[in-house]
């Protein structure tokens, strides 16, 4: 069965690219960067400080920034959010952050709630979009800091986060940004923008599995975090552990290839989705957007159809790959990002989130509106969804 691969925002495959500049460094090159008395450790350690750079430059951190690589954006959002409370000695006690930020971000915000914090959350509009003023709003004299994301993993949703690093900069608090979604899709620079720590994970730009990075405003040694994994010292003493060094050199890659090909791709998916929501809306009755189009990265679109429960609908289209609901929480778990923007449950229940990307054609996103218009129309033919018979 050809399936057809529409979750981008879960994850994506490997672009050979990326996995080109990675093998030499699992076969010939597998030196440990810290064990740089020889050549092999030395020229591992070569790969890893270009590899800085070149993620400083994409994400528009200054010359000599730190950049911690990690394994993924869940690490780098508890190395800041953990780390920067931990070395603050637990004096600020407030943090503001959205309510649709990703699972990773709420939950170490959770545990420093359970550790006498007070958290206050920055709520969405109905189409999940946070209003800078509403941040304003919410700092407090002993706020620590404020995290929101670029883009929301479920809507594709932008932040105003330009706007948002201005607050943070006006009330001198500081600013962190998850930026998993958003590299290569649309515009980030730390320093223009006032961010002074930036997340960023590989694999959702066609990189590998297992790595990412903290991107700081700072030096590392002026980065006020307390390390998360303590051990042998590596990465400034910030996050002890052997560096992947295949998969950092992957990572900066695949940052590199989002960049360079973002003016055409980003036409070119933008293309997709407009004629996947075409499409569906003519041949679909009752379907609607979450969220607004207008507001969202090019690739991403997610609706409800009319009484039509997600999981009935994927089960019964097992040839294309899309989600129900954000891919960390199952596909059972209610969307929180949903709730958070207004929508009625029903709706929820009901909601398709699909990912287009870079591998996806014409022919997959017209196959796509085929299948979902026939089995919708199957499913609606069955008996639990005509109208109950009052009887006489
Ligand atoms: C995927 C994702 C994460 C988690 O990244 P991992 O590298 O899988 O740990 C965090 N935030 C957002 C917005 C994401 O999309």
């Amino acid at each position: 069965m050809r399936q057809i691969y529409v979750d981008h925002f879960a994850t994506t495959a490997v672009d050979e690219r990326v996995i080109a500049v990675m093998l030499p460094l699992f076969r010939e090159e597998f030196g440990n960067p810290a064990s740089d008395g020889h050549a092999y450790g030395q020229r591992a350690r070569a790969t890893v400080e270009l590899t800085r750079g070149v993620i400083r430059e994409a994400v528009g951190a200054p010359d000599g920034a730190g950049v911690i690589f990690t394994s993924g954006a869940t690490e780098s959002n508890n190395l800041i959010i953990r780390g920067l409370g931990e070395f603050d000695g637990y004096a600020r006690r407030h943090i503001v952050v959205s309510t649709v930020e990703h699972k990773s971000v709420l939950e170490p915000v959770r545990w420093l709630a359970s550790h006498g914090y007070r958290v206050t959350p920055v709520h969405v509009d109905s189409n999940g979009v946070v209003d800078p003023a509403a941040v304003k709003r919410a700092i407090q004299p002993d706020t620590l800091l404020i995290s929101v994301m670029a883009v929301n993993n479920e809507t594709g949703t932008i932040q105003p986060v330009r706007e948002i690093g201005e607050v943070a900069k006006s009330c001198g608090v500081a600013f962190h940004c998850d930026a998993s979604q958003a590299i290569g899709k649309i515009p980030i620079h730390m320093q223009q923008f006032g961010i002074d720590y930036l997340s960023i994970s590989a694999h959702k730009v066609y990189g590998p599995k297992g790595t990412g990075a903290l991107c700081l405003a700072t030096s590392q040694s002026d980065a006020h975090l307390a390390p998360q994994e303590l051990g042998g010292g590596q990465e400034a003493g910030l996050r002890s552990g052997t560096l992947n060094v295949p998969g950092i050199a992957g990572l900066a890659r695949a940052i590199q290839l989002m960049e360079e090909e973002a003016p055409h791709e980003n036409a070119r998916i933008r293309a997709l989705r407009d004629r996947l929501i075409a499409g569906l809306e003519a041949h679909v009755p009752d379907v609607s957007v979450n969220g607004s189009l207008e507001y969202a990265i090019p690739g991403a679109l997610n609706i409800s159809i009319g009484g039509i429960r997600s999981t009935a609908l994927l089960a019964r289209i097992q040839d294309i790959a899309v989600s129900g609901a954000a891919a960390c929480g199952g596909q059972s778990a209610k969307s929180h990002v949903l709730l958070a923007m207004g929508l009625g449950r029903d709706r929820v229940r009901s909601a398709l989130r699909f990912g287009i990307g870079r591998f996806n054609t014409i022919e997959d996103i017209d196959t796509i509106i085929e299948r979902i218009a026939s089995e919708v129309a199957w499913i609606r033919t069955q008996p639990v969804f005509a109208p109950p018979q009052l009887e006489q």
